[in-house]
């Protein structure tokens, strides 16, 4: 019997993904989310489970985060990640990194080491080097599709893959977490809504914790991962709350997105206006579900 206090929810993007890619997004959600579930199950950490689906989502090159990332306008990964705990609201953030193979791990590393919330480009790199973290040659993050879109900019579709993770632990602990390589084809330099508190993502225990992805110059504007938060705070059923962030966004900017959600009393929630969203999850009844519709080859 699971432990009724455990959830986990992912995310592998929410966009326009292609029919050849449905698979592989659906597969990936679920064993993140199954690997991240085990943790919680054996009486981890909702922090540890967070780190390990993601981990797991960045090394799989289908999705836009870690292995896989979009290139900038210069041919190079620059990526961007969060991690916030929704105990103690503390919380790290990196931006810009082109050679931590695992974000999440360094934001996490911020979060608990560093006397600062962010650290970006340079500087990022050099504390992952100091926490031992592993740091790999730039030809590794890409992909023959990323060098693909890159040279072919405009001529294939504009896709996400952000990945994004919000756990629940046996003691009722909310943490989220997000990471991404960025939209495809961004300047270098652009720093998009991921690393910002309350837009790639947010957690407070009194509340919920939420992990957002699409267009993250839109999202930021509405602070999605707040607002979604605050709505489930102030009452809302968390796929309500989902719902009703997500409309806001619409409204307001004109953007698409998607979102995730686990309220404070462990229920998940997730909505996106965009065609696609992959996501995995396993609430209280502990079993694994997952989507991605429409089915590939609909219309
Ligand atoms: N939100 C991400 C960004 O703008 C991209 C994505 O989620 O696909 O960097």
């Amino acid at each position: 019997m699971p432990n009724n206090n455990c959830a986990i929810i992912v995310h592998g993007g929410a966009g326009d993904i292609p029919d050849q890619q449905v698979a592989d997004h659906v597969d990936g959600c679920r064993l993140a989310a199954a690997a991240g579930w085990r943790i919680l199950q054996d009486g981890g950490s909702a922090i540890d489970a967070m780190e390990a689906a993601i981990q797991m989502l960045e090394d799989l090159p289908v999705f836009d985060a870690g292995r896989g990332s979009y290139l900038t306008t210069d041919g190079i990964v620059e990526m961007d990640a969060i991690v916030m705990d929704g105990a103690t609201l503390q919380m790290g953030a990196t931006a810009g990194v082109q050679h931590v193979r695992h974000p999440i791990t360094l934001a996490r590393r911020i979060m608990e080491r560093a006397p600062h919330n962010m650290l970006i480009s340079a500087g990022a790199e050099n504390f992952a080097r100091e926490c031992g973290l592993e740091l790999c040659a730039a030809e590794w993050f890409e992909t023959p599709y990323t060098r693909a879109v890159w040279q072919e900019y405009g001529r294939l579709p504009m896709l996400t893959g952000t990945v994004g993770c919000v756990a629940r632990d046996a003691t009722g602990a909310l943490v989220a977490g997000t990471s991404t390589g960025g939209s495809d084809h961004k300047l270098p330099g652009r720093v998009g809504d991921v690393p910002l508190v309350g837009s790639g993502a947010y957690a407070d225990n009194r509340s919920a914790a939420a992990s957002a992805t699409g267009d993250g110059d839109k999202i930021m504007r509405v602070v999605l991962s707040k607002t979604v938060c605050d709505l489930a705070g102030g009452g809302l059923p968390a796929a309500a709350a989902a719902k009703a962030a997500i409309a806001t966004l619409a409204e307001r900017t004109g953007g698409t997105a998607g979102i995730i959600i686990i309220d404070r009393s462990g229920r998940t929630g997730f909505a996106h206006n965009t065609r696609r969203m992959s996501r995995a999850w396993i609430d209280a009844d502990g079993t694994l579900q997952a989507g991605i519709e429409p089915a590939a080859g609909s219309t």
